[in-house]
């Protein structure tokens, strides 16, 4: 069973997560150590089971004799870019049964808080890591969605960098820090404006980036400029 945690107010957390880490036998987790606080936050004793990238591939093994298992990820709903992805493949592979709850996840309130367009939208999670890679990767998401991405907060001038050269330093971005925390931020505006706002970033962040959109039409001038053209060449 896959429960989603908050994402920073623990107030965030659902009735029915709440009941499926008391009822589960064991709860498998990305840290213990975090786990630990919130199950005893919520007065949960519970034995807690390591189950992060370093000891998935051990995960058969670790799970091995369990019937009802929780697991959670550090924040947010397992398998939106953090190792719960692969744990659900390996369950069906295996033909456990997989149930997921819906709760808590850090991309849907910084999407809709945004003002982008919501009805069409990438989720691109952390972008590589590599600048030659980020680019290419950026080259080939669809430029007509508004995007969403992960970002690490020693990461996010270059990232910030990197969008302001491949869209324009005029191009919408929205910016959201320590969504439900109490430095909660939302920061609205163009790509060049949000790199001179966060010049030190502190804390967790969401970009959402607004479509690009079609190529504006050839001005008229252009455009008979360019039929002068074809024409001079005989076309
Ligand atoms: N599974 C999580 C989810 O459902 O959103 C995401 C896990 S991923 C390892 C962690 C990233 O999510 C952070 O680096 C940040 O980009 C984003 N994130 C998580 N909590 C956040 C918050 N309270 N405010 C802004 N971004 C957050």
């Amino acid at each position: 069973m896959l429960v989603p945690t908050p994402i920073g107010n623990l107030e965030d957390i659902t009735l029915r997560a709440l009941r499926v880490l008391k009822e589960a036998e064991v709860v498998a987790c990305e840290d213990t150590r975090r786990t630990g606080i919130l199950l005893r936050h919520f007065g949960i004793a519970k034995p807690t089971i390591r189950l992060d990238q370093h000891t998935m591939g051990q995960a058969k093994r670790l799970l091995e004799g369990y019937q009802q298992v929780a697991y959670v990820t550090d924040a947010g709903t397992p398998g939106i870019s953090d190792p719960g992805a692969e744990l659900v493949s390996l369950a069906l592979r295996e033909g456990w049964e997989v149930e997921v709850l819906p709760g808590p996840t850090a991309l849907v309130p910084a999407l809709v808080a945004s003002g982008l367009p919501t009805a069409r939208f990438a989720f691109e999670g952390f972008l590589p890591q590599r600048r030659s890679e980020r680019k290419e990767r950026l080259l080939r998401l669809a430029p007509d969605h508004t995007l969403v991405l992960y970002e690490a907060p020693h990461r996010l001038r270059r990232t910030l960098q990197d969008l302001a050269e491949f869209y324009g330093p005029e191009h919408p971005i929205a910016v959201a820090r320590e969504l439900s925390k109490k430095h909660e931020e939302l920061w609205r505006g163009p790509l060049q404006a949000a790199l001179e706002h966060f010049q030190e970033p502190r804390g967790e962040f969401v970009l959402v980036v607004g479509p690009k959109g079609p190529k504006p039409a050839a001005k008229p001038a252009e455009a008979s400029e360019l039929a002068a053209q074809l024409r001079a060449q005989g076309l």
